[in-house]
């Protein structure tokens, strides 16, 4: 990792990573400028860690949800990326999906999917709301207070995706989850709206050129109808896309790509 960070910082380059057997203040120590995931994915406070092996996440989960947010070692650590300017991607809407009794999945998401796609999704999803004294309810709240206590304490917290896991967080719909998941975590809509947009410019250093609606920078921008301000679902009533000063009807983009996820 120490390697591969200088080498992209030789380039100007940054670097983030979905940790596992290396934890947060190793990976901020050897200059690592993003970490994915949040608090989740961090190993360094489990008891069976051994170096280069990453242990199983159930384990590691589980433990990790007896941890205080505002202990000792969270703040600690916190404190720690906050002095070397590590940024941390927040990906609720991954986790969402492995907690039992949460909202089911939207139509237009599973309409994106191929048919074999979305057995695959149902089926696990169906598996693990049916699995006994899971530990992702209680991580799940964890994960929100982690992140508010990141910012709280002056971190850069970044609005991410993947759509790797049980293969239900879509591109565009899982953004749009992610904003609304920000604000049950805690944050207003403005604050959760700036993390999933100007926060993003400001740490790839394009904050000149997007991440914010003004005179000069380039026109990638929404047109909502609604106020997200206020109520921050209606970011899904999307009206008009732009991008690069080009409008899109966003119901004939959704149509162009039924059925494909999974496919390509
Ligand atoms: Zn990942």
């Amino acid at each position: 990792m120490k390697a591969t960070i200088e080498a992209a910082h030789a380039r100007k380059l940054k670097v983030t990573g979905h940790l596992c057997s290396v934890g947060f203040r190793e990976a901020a120590a050897l200059g690592i400028d993003d970490l994915e995931h949040g608090l989740v994915v961090d190993t360094e406070f489990f008891s069976g860690k051994k170096p280069d092996v990453c242990p199983s996440a159930r384990a590691a989960v589980a433990e990790e949800t007896k941890l205080d947010v505002t202990g000792a070692e969270i703040q600690g650590m916190i404190r720690d990326l906050v002095a070397h300017h590590v940024a941390l991607t927040s990906t609720l809407p991954v986790f969402e999906q492995l907690v039992p009794g949460r909202p089911a999945p939207q139509a237009r998401v599973l309409d994106s999917m191929s048919a074999d796609a979305r057995n695959d999704y149902l089926s696990t999803r169906v598996r693990l709301s049916a699995t006994p004294d899971s530990p992702w309810p209680a991580m799940f709240v964890k994960e929100m207070q982690f992140e508010r206590e990141f910012v709280k304490a002056g971190g850069l917290l970044l609005a991410g995706l993947d759509p790797t896991g049980i293969g239900g967080v879509l591109a565009g719909f899982g953004d749009q989850r992610e904003v609304e998941l920000l604000v049950e975590a805690g944050f207003t809509p403005l604050e959760a709206i700036h993390i999933a947009t100007a926060n993003g410019a400001q740490f790839l250093g394009e904050s000149e050129r997007i991440g914010s609606i003004a005179k000069g920078k380039q026109a990638d921008l929404i047109v909502i109808n609604g106020d997200p301000s206020k109520n921050i679902a209606d970011i899904e009533k999307v009206q008009i896309v732009f991008k690069d000063g080009i409008g899109y009807d966003p119901q004939k983009l959704t149509d162009s790509a039924r059925g494909l996820v999974g496919l390509r």
